[in-house]
């Protein structure tokens, strides 16, 4: 079904996002994953769209299973990256075929290179695509979000101008980057209100299970770890156990706080794993285990 309906005052959807593996072994392993959270009844989960090559397909394969198989709500990233618009519909027919009605419409990045050129015949910015797929059958579209600013703008106003394009241009709802410092989310959804962004703004919460995984994360991502808790992990590194008890702490109780203010959904970035997402959500309200 469509995910608009998920979306209720002081009742944050849970979701989760997987990423399609890459051999037969990484997909019997993501099935466990699934079966070990489905417990914890999932608003929705999300699969992600790769910036090229053979786990393109598997986005949709992946997300079809999910639906039809598993009967989850499942919401299909896609990308610009590398398409035509006429490509990108043909994808978004098939989807649609599969019965996967909800789409998180992004630009992507391209493969190996910090420039982003777009596709002849293609989209230069996502609001394009929330269009186009506004526009072809009846999707429930969202959107990227960055509360501590998109890495690539190098100023917080015009990011928020172009995310509120995005939203202008048919985004139901806005999923975020990961952070681990609420007061950027917090700052970020005061933000998009003033702005006039009224749709529901879903949080994208990391459990951090390693500590130099972390950093090149976030290095990637444009996201930064506050010193209080670089200064909490960096001492328990050599200790796995630590640092993982530690990161669902962390977790835990920044879902607690943006719960306590309000907050529409929470994201879980699993890495396609599940104890750590589990660890997380047995310790909030929001759902009954
Ligand atoms: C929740 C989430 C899920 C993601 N899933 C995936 C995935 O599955 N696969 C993947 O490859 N990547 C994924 N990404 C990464 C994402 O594709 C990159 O961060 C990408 O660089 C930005 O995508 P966007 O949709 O926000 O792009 P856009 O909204 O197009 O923004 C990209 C940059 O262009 C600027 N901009 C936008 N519109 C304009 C305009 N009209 N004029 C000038 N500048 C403009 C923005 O300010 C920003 O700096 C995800 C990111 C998030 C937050």
């Amino acid at each position: 079904m469509r995910l608009d309906a998920l979306f209720k005052p002081d009742q944050p959807t849970v979701s989760f996002e997987f990423f399609p593996p890459k051999n037969d072994e990484g997909w019997t392993s993501l099935y466990q994953t699934i079966e070990q959270l489905r417990p914890l009844s999932p608003s929705y989960v999300s699969v992600t769209y790769g910036a090229g090559g053979s786990t393109r397909s598997k986005t949709i394969e992946l997300a079809g299973k999910i639906q039809n198989e598993l009967g989850i709500d499942v919401l299909a990233h896609l990308t610009c990256v590398g398409h035509t618009a006429d490509e990108i519909g043909a994808i978004l027919d098939q989807l649609w075929a599969a019965n996967v009605h909800n789409i998180l419409a992004l630009r992507g990045d391209p493969p190996g290179s910090s420039v982003w050129t777009k596709t002849p015949g293609g989209f230069e910015h996502a609001d394009e695509l929330v269009k186009y797929t506004r526009g072809r059958n009846n999707f429930f579209v969202a959107c990227a979000g960055f509360p501590e600013g998109h890495p690539q703008c190098l100023n917080i106003h015009p990011d928020l101008e172009h995310l509120k394009a995005k939203v202008d241009s048919g985004s139901h709802a806005i999923v975020t980057q990961l952070f681990f410092d609420n007061n950027d989310f917090l700052r970020f959804r005061d933000d998009c209100r003033r702005a006039g962004i009224n749709v529901p703004i879903v949080a994208g919460i990391m459990p951090i299970q390693n500590v130099s995984q972390i950093k090149r994360f976030v290095t990637m991502c444009g996201a930064k770890i506050p010193n209080r808790l670089l200064n909490k992990l960096e001492p328990l590194e050599a200790d796995s156990d630590a640092v993982y008890k530690a990161g669902i702490e962390y977790a835990a109780n920044q879902c607690r706080d943006l719960m306590f203010h309000g907050i529409d959904g929470l994201h879980f970035y699993t890495l396609n794993k599940s104890t750590a997402t589990i660890d997380v959500v047995k310790q909030l309200t929001v759902r009954s285990i």
